[in-house]
């Protein structure tokens, strides 16, 4: 049976810098699996006809030095760009957030379409099993994938967890995100840097021009439904869902010049609480962590999940397991 030092599950922020942080730290033994088509999770571009739209994340802030040191890095590298934003700038990948993903990603060994139904205990480490079948040894596991979803990886009844850090676990509930996806064929009257998040409909987040955001060639906008909305409306149809965002919105955008419309759903978009520690260690004797977007360093002011909290939680969890062989 094939063998590996480090398992990471989800290639997401976290789970990529988790990875590389390994990779600095000279363990190269590593497998990363991802149940998705693409790296990324939640920072997550889709191709509508002729032009891009993000549906996950649409930018990122910097609170931490470490951040900072990585943003010269990409900027100087031409990857990301200062969208808006002044003391406080929003940054955002030029080619659709995925793009970043990809980029960041390049250089590691990332297995795709490979969901990880079961994490068994054997001696010395871990057994993991994929929905296609396939198995492999491990000697630590990184679960980074939104909390609920690690939950339910968690729940052999092989695996010795620690129960008051499985508790921790459970205190965090996600709200939903519905995000309806559209294309026109005419300008919006969104301002010129393309975001609208206040003065807006209830229940209406944010509304989102790719073509002005400077990503898409052509005018294709997200429109973004808050938690208690998207909670609410998570299990109507298509139909229904994309009907109702266009009468909400139906001031803010050229509805009578539409060409195309999707609708992404998240089911776990973002943690409502978090817990103040980088990452868990949830097992009683074996390396079986757990971080990602939830997991906050002690000192964080903002008490948000965000793509600098996963990112900081992926590198302080690689240092840990890093630090085990
Ligand atoms: C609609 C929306 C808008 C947002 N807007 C912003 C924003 O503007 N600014 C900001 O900073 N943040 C924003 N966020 C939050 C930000 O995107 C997340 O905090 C961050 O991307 C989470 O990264 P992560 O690596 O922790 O998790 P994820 O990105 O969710 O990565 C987890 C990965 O695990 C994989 N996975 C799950 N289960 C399994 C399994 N069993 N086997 C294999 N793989 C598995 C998933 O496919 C996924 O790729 C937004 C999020 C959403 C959903």
């Amino acid at each position: 049976m094939e063998e590996t030092k480090v398992t990471i599950i989800g290639a997401g922020i976290a789970g990529i810098m988790a990875a590389r942080t390994l990779l600095n730290n000279g363990i190269k033994d590593i497998k990363i699996v991802d149940k998705s088509k693409s790296v990324g999770g939640r920072l997550a571009t889709r191709r509508l006809e002729e032009g891009i739209v993000d549906h996950g994340a649409q930018f990122f802030t910097v609170r931490s030095e470490q951040l900072e040191k990585d943003v010269e890095d990409w900027l100087q590298r031409g990857w990301i760009t200062h969208w808006f934003g002044d003391p406080y700038p929003r940054y955002t990948s030029v080619n659709g957030m995925n793009t970043l993903m990809k980029q960041l990603a390049e250089d590691l060994p990332v297995s795709l379409y490979a969901k990880v139904e079961s994490i068994e205990e054997t001696t010395g480490g871990f057994q993991l099993e994929t929905e296609d079948g396939q198995s492999w040894k491990t000697g630590a596991v990184l679960v980074t994938a939104p909390v609920p979803q690690t939950r339910k990886l968690l729940s052999s009844k092989n695996v010795s967890l620690q129960e008051k850090e499985v508790s921790k676990l459970d205190s965090i509930s996600y709200n939903a995100a519905i995000v309806g996806l559209y294309q026109f064929n005419t300008q919006t009257t969104l301002p010129s840097e393309g975001i609208m998040d206040e003065s807006l409909p209830l229940h209406v987040e944010k509304i989102v021009d790719h073509q002005k955001k400077g990503v898409s060639s052509n005018p294709t906008v997200s429109v973004y439904m808050d938690g208690e909305w998207s909670n609410d409306h998570f299990s109507h149809t298509d139909e229904h869902v994309l009907s109702r965002i266009e009468q909400i919105t139906e001031r803010h955008l050229p509805w009578n010049k539409l060409e195309s419309s999707q609708l992404k759903r998240w089911r776990y978009a973002e943690a409502e609480n978090v817990v103040y520690e980088p990452y868990l260690n949830v097992h009683e004797a074996l390396p079986l962590y757990v971080a990602g977007e939830a997991f906050l360093e002690k000192n964080d002011k903002s008490g948000r999940t965000r793509f600098e909290s996963a990112y900081l939680s992926g590198i302080a969890a690689g240092n840990k397991i890093a630090s085990f062989f």
